[in-house]
């Protein structure tokens, strides 16, 4: 079995290539599939870039020139449920693409006709659970104290809902407002998730979504991201991987 990993961030994708064996690289369309052994799997991780094109062109690659048998998307989202904090983490039991409009002020995706893709259930409990043990055990071990005052974090939680993806970086409340009023159970937003979704919903594959809450998805979002990514987001998504995979074994 081969799983392929996915981050839109250069920053997460070298901590975890540091942990990664036997690898070797090929380069498509601009992107670096790197290939080996990944916490004892064999595994293939790459940076898709940011947004939905980016995030499908990258699946799709992993699919029909990789052959995974799994998608794992990993990463950073804004908060969107008031409940969600800096360091929470959520696995996405279901994608939506919020910017996703037919003209029903639905948000089906024409000719598939399904608005909520439903991530694989195995793979989403198996996610769940472990990155459940990383935030209450190892999560606030990967980063200073100093950074963990900063952001506020303390006692990490993981949580399944919702991940709605557009290609926009959220930052505005009332965007925020709206994305909560009208997804339902949504946790987070992003800009890639619900592509990958739509992807391997495509190609029959299981896949999953898992990301940690790096900003509110308000006025602030801008400031609080560029440092969360730098200081906070590179460990976390390396746990959550390592979690996961180790799960997995
Ligand atoms: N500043 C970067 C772009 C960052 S986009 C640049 O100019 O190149 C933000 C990335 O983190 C995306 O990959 C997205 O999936 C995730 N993300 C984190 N917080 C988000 C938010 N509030 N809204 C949308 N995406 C967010």
């Amino acid at each position: 079995m081969t799983i392929g990993v996915i981050c839109a961030m250069q920053e997460e994708i070298n901590e975890i290539h540091k942990d990664m064996q036997s690898d070797r690289t090929t380069t498509i369309a601009g992107r670096d599939f790197i290939s080996g052994t990944l916490y004892g799997q064999n595994a293939v991780l790459v940076m898709s870039r940011i947004g939905k094109v980016a995030a499908a062109v990258t699946a799709a690659l992993l699919l029909e020139h990789f052959k995974v048998d799994k998608i794992l998307i990993c990463g950073t989202a804004g908060g969107v449920d008031p409940q969600m904090n800096v360091g929470d983490i959520v696995v996405a039991d279901y994608s939506v693409q919020h910017d996703m409009n037919p003209g029903d002020n639905s948000f089906r995706i024409p000719l598939l006709d399904v608005d909520y893709l439903k991530s694989d259930e195995a793979l989403t409990s198996l996610a769940l659970q472990a990155v459940s043990e990383y935030a209450s055990a190892q999560m606030t071990r990967d980063i200073p104290q100093e950074y963990l005052d900063k952001f506020h974090i303390s006692a990490p939680k993981a949580v399944l809902g919702t991940i709605a993806s557009g290609d926009q970086f959220i930052c505005e409340k009332e965007k925020n407002t709206w994305l909560y009023e009208h997804v339902k159970n949504i946790k987070c937003v992003e800009m890639e998730g619900a592509a990958v979704a739509q992807v391997c919903y495509e190609w029959g594959v299981p896949f999953t979504v898992i990301r940690v809450i790096s900003d509110g998805a308000n006025d602030d979002s801008s400031v609080d991201f560029d440092l969360f990514i730098e200081k906070a987001a590179r460990f976390f998504t390396r746990g959550i991987v390592r979690a996961c995979f180790e799960r997995m074994a």
